[in-house]
């Protein structure tokens, strides 16, 4: 039995049969809803908050094609279990700076007889709790030169390019790993750093302990679509595992993969550093599901053992 299916659906739900209308507010139920057609819409959870992430199974008696998801205009990239052909699910990434408030999730698919089925529930986003630090620091430490401010924003622009691009085929199958032997939690996810009074943008990723030399695994099987040097990051690796879902492993001591390489979940693709800004050895740890900014260990938690 898959995990979301043994969970149990608290949230405000409307399911709507082909053609229905969609009535406002939606219906609170304590089960996942028929959606009309033999199919089902359950979610992992009935709540979500910032940075979080959610999966969402659509169940059917019979095979459906076509299985597409809209969050608030965001894709919710959907796959089909292995071996049921009816059973289809999909992860929902909740930006770790998505505002507050209520969002509809709509889900549409077709039966082979041609006939739409059209399911939305309706999901809560809070506000995430995250730590903030105030810090008072010299100058030099806040604003960075214009050369490196020129490199650090060129360097976002090409990560933002990346994270656009939606490889329209799942190339993992399974559970994901923490990237880290022996290390089940991290830190600092969403934390916000006020400089001299001035909030900067928050953490986007969690950070693994690990010393200098650590080997890095592969979190699940994927693609290297960067290997390189960046401002913030050092050296940084990052997969492409499908479906608009990156894993991102930054300031690594060494990087053991090359762009165009497809790595299989555990390889080692690096070596726990220091390089970037930082402080200290650490492996910051980052996940993207459809440019959505979701802490990593959820998808341990949802995908995993
Ligand atoms: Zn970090």
């Amino acid at each position: 039995m898959s995990p979301v299916r043994q969970w149990r659906i608290l949230f405000a739900f409307l399911c709507l049969g082909p053609g229905a209308l969609l009535r406002p507010g939606g219906v609170t139920a304590k089960e996942a809803r028929y959606c009309g057609a033999g199919a089902t819409l359950r979610l992992s959870s009935p709540v979500s908050s910032q940075g979080s992430l959610l999966l969402v199974e659509l169940k059917s008696a019979r095979p459906l094609t076509e299985v597409k998801g809209d969050w608030g205009g965001r894709s919710v990239p959907f796959w089909q279990e292995e071996g049921h052909e009816a059973v289809h699910a999909g992860l929902l990434g909740v930006d770790l700076e998505k505002a507050p408030g209520r969002y509809e999730l709509k889900v549409t698919a077709q039966k082979a007889a041609g006939e739409k089925i059209v399911c939305s529930a309706n999901i809560t986003v809070r506000a995430g709790k995250f730590a903030t630090e105030r810090l008072r620091v010299g100058k030099e430490f806040v604003e960075p030169n214009p050369e490196q401010v020129k490199r650090a924003n060129e360097e976002r622009d090409r990560l933002r390019e990346i994270f656009d691009r939606v490889t329209p085929e799942r190339l993992w199958n399974g559970k994901f790993r923490v990237p880290l032997d022996g290390v089940a939690a991290g830190s600092n996810f969403g934390k916000r750093r006020i400089l001299n009074g001035n909030p900067g943008s928050p953490h986007g990723g969690a950070d693994l302990p690990g010393t200098t030399g650590t080997p890095v695994h592969a979190a699940q099987r994927g693609r290297v679509v960067l290997a390189d040097e960046l401002f913030f990051a050092g050296n940084t690796l990052v997969l492409d595992h499908g479906l608009g879902i990156y894993t991102f492993y930054g300031h690594l001591s060494e990087i053991s993969a090359r762009v165009g390489d497809t790595l299989e979940a555990g390889d080692v693709l690096g070596k726990v550093g220091a390089t970037g800004r930082v402080t200290g050895p650490h492996l910051h740890w980052g996940l993207t599901v459809e440019r959505a900014r979701v802490n990593p260990l959820q998808i341990v938690k949802l995908l995993g053992p």
